[in-house]
């Protein structure tokens, strides 16, 4: 049998990195590897023909917060971030990272990676989406920030050009008070029978101030009712009778209107998450 050789650049900063980009933009980067390895047989797996592993970069690994934020680098690892950030993650995002198992996965697996994984929106994703995070995309010669939600288009494709590097996640703080993040089935390896529910809620004496969710997990697309989010925004709990009615109506509508986005297995899912959140959520 012939043997392929990968050619591996292995750049100790990100200048280094970013110019090896800017000179081999067909160059697959490696961060964690578990996204690219993952699926593949592992007697004979296929290797990109060139490779850029960055995880001797220090800067991209950095942790920070201000006051506004939270600051993660890119090619920081999921376990790491769990470690360092433990009494500031988020709790809904620092459970979605839990919820990424086996858990020696997280030891590799990077916040960058996972983000940068283009066939299906994995389980920070829809968390990351709520909370308004930002991306610090660059390139040789330039930086720009842009929104999650504008990292794939509404086909669910990739955004990042060619020549770029997903370098930061800024995660601002909100006032959510209640905060949940569920997940079943692995969407790495059967989308199609896997979901999660991500809910984050500003509640305070007896009003909703902010109240936001997502359904995620579900291949390309996560999927979120504005409307249904706007229902419950400036509602009393525990809810009226008649305003529990008029939000089981409105997710029953919301549910039959999504047509391609669901399986029946999220479907089936998602018909329940409602009662679940009107009976624990907004007890
Ligand atoms: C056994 C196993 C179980 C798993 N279970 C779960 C689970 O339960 N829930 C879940 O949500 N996920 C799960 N996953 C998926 C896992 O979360 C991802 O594989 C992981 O987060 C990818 O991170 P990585 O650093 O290994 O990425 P890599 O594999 O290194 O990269 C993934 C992709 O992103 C690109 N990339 C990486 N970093 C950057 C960057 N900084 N800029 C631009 N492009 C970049 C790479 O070129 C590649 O295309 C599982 C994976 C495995 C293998």
């Amino acid at each position: 049998m012939q043997e392929v050789y990968s050619h591996i650049f292995y750049p100790s900063t990100l200048n280094e990195l970013l110019t090896i980009k800017n000179q081999n933009p067909e160059a697959v980067i490696w961060a964690g590897g578990t996204g690219l390895m993952g699926k593949q047989e592992m007697k004979r797996p296929t290797l990109p023909a060139s490779i850029i592993q960055i995880s001797r970069i220090s800067e991209l690994t950095k942790i920070r917060r201000t006051e506004r934020f939270l600051e993660i680098g890119a090619g920081a690892v999921i376990n790491r971030i769990l470690n360092v950030g433990q009494h500031v993650l988020p709790h809904a995002l620092a459970q979605a990272m839990k919820l990424i198992r086996p858990s020696v996965i997280r030891n590799n697996a990077t916040l960058g990676g996972h983000l940068c994984i283009q066939d299906v929106r994995l389980n920070l994703y829809s968390v990351l989406l709520l909370m308004d995070a930002s991306l610090e995309l660059k390139r040789s010669g330039g930086t720009r920030w842009i929104q999650l939600n504008r990292f794939f288009n509404k086909n669910g494709d990739f955004q990042l050009k060619e020549n770029e590097i997903l370098t930061r996640i800024r995660i601002p703080f909100g006032n959510w008070n209640r905060q949940i993040f569920s997940s079943d089935g692995n969407p790495y390896f059967d989308a199609g029978n896997a979901i999660s529910f991500c809910v984050l809620a500003d509640i305070r004496k007896g009003m909703i101030n902010d109240f936001r969710m997502a359904i995620g997990n579900t291949g390309k697309h996560t999927v979120r009712s504005i409307e249904l989010e706007s229902l419950l925004i400036g509602k009393k709990v525990p809810l009226n009778i008649k305003d529990v009615s008029s939000v089981t109506r409105m997710h029953k509508e919301w549910l039959e209107g999504l047509t391609g986005e669901l399986t029946p297995f999220q479907r089936y899912r998602t018909a329940r998450f409602i009662f679940w959140i009107l009976e624990e959520l907004l007890p």
